[in-house]
């Protein structure tokens, strides 16, 4: 196997779309074919990134999930919010998903000392708005053998991530595990 036959995600699988710096955002749709569950973001994308842990929603047969964050003051569930429910109250994130196709429609963060309050996670692919900012990095790439990928076949996998433009990380992207540690020497005080 080649890693030309790795297949990321359907979203960057013919090449990651950069997106439009005129974007203001657009609205999410579940996957179900009536009553879908809608969300509308008042706001571009910020450090979208496709991501390999086994939490992420992610769609048939990919082996990352894509994920962006947004301010959670302009996100807002605009119809069919009955149908949503939290995938795991315990987790930090709270994955709101849709009871009837099991899509996560946001992500949302409660506790306000964890570094990433204040912003919701998406999937830009479940809207049919143009102009996304699209992937920068991959996350948590190891992670996929925990999904059942196989070990031998991870250099196929860097590979076609490197080729794609999108720098492989086995966590987050350093700008990100820069502003986590940042947040926890602040909270203890030492910077
Ligand atoms: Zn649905
Ligand atoms: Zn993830």
């Amino acid at each position: 196997m080649s890693h030309h036959s790795v297949h990321i995600h359907p979203a960057v699988d013919d090449g990651v779309k950069r997106g439009s710096e005129s974007f203001t955002g657009g609205k999410l749709y579940c996957h179900c074919s009536g009553d879908q569950v809608e969300v509308t973001v008042d706001a571009q994308c910020a450090h979208n990134h496709v991501c390999g842990c086994t939490k992420c929603w992610k769609p048939e047969g990919a082996l990352f999930s894509m994920v962006a964050v947004v301010p959670r003051d302009k996100l807002r569930v605009t119809a069919h919010e009955e149908k949503l429910e939290v995938v795991d109250p315990a987790a930090a994130i709270q994955r709101h998903a849709c009871k009837e196709c099991g899509v996560h429609m946001y992500g949302r963060i409660e506790n306000t000392g964890h570094p990433f309050h204040g912003l919701d996670f998406i999937h830009t692919e479940l809207s049919y708005d143009e102009g996304w900012a699209g992937p920068e990095f991959a996350a948590f790439v190891s992670s996929i053998i925990e999904s059942g990928a196989d070990p031998e076949n991870m250099g196929n996998v860097r590979s076609r991530l490197q080729e794609l433009g999108l720098p492989p990380y086995d966590c987050l992207s350093p700008p990100l595990m820069d502003a986590i540690a940042t947040h926890t020497a602040k909270a203890k005080g030492v910077l």
